[in-house]
């Protein structure tokens, strides 16, 4: 897991789909590349945090959470189970090697030993539940 990967909301880009599919791949939330879909692209919640923090990390920002990020949190908790909220708290509360530590254990397969993904209820390369 890379600290580049993770995207000012919270968003680990090493899991999304966009950024682990073989073609036309995207390179994360603060890289650019042809992959990158428009609404990553045109983020407001990125370009907020590249102007009020240093390093763009909305976690260094005084008024984290804002309803912004509250909004993105919920539709990520809804649709994938996931808390973007809770990553920035985790890297707030104990440092960012920590945070990527303990992704690269929650999402690392137990079956075949290979990266999950947070947009797949399944292992995209050996199809097992994600648990
Ligand atoms: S599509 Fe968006 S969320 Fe996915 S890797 Fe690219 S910037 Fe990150
Ligand atoms: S106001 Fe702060 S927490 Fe909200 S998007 Fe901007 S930088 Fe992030
Ligand atoms: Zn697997």
């Amino acid at each position: 897991m890379r600290r580049e990967a993770i995207a000012p909301c919270g968003m680990n880009c090493a899991l999304c789909a966009v950024y682990q599919r073989e073609k036309k791949n995207c390179p994360g939330c603060r890289a650019d590349g042809a992959g990158k879909p428009g609404h990553c692209r045109n983020c407001a919640i990125k370009s907020c945090a590249m102007e009020r923090t240093e390093g763009g990390r909305c976690e260094a920002c005084p008024d984290f959470p804002c309803e912004r990020v509250k909004r993105l949190d919920r539709r990520y908790q809804k649709q994938y189970n996931v808390s973007l909220l809770e990553n920035l708290r985790t890297v707030q509360t104990e440092g960012m090697d920590a945070f990527l530590q303990k992704e690269g254990a929650r999402w690392t397969c137990y079956a075949c030993g290979e990266r999950l993904c947070v947009h797949e209820n399944t292992c995209p390369s050996c199809g097992r539940e994600r648990k």
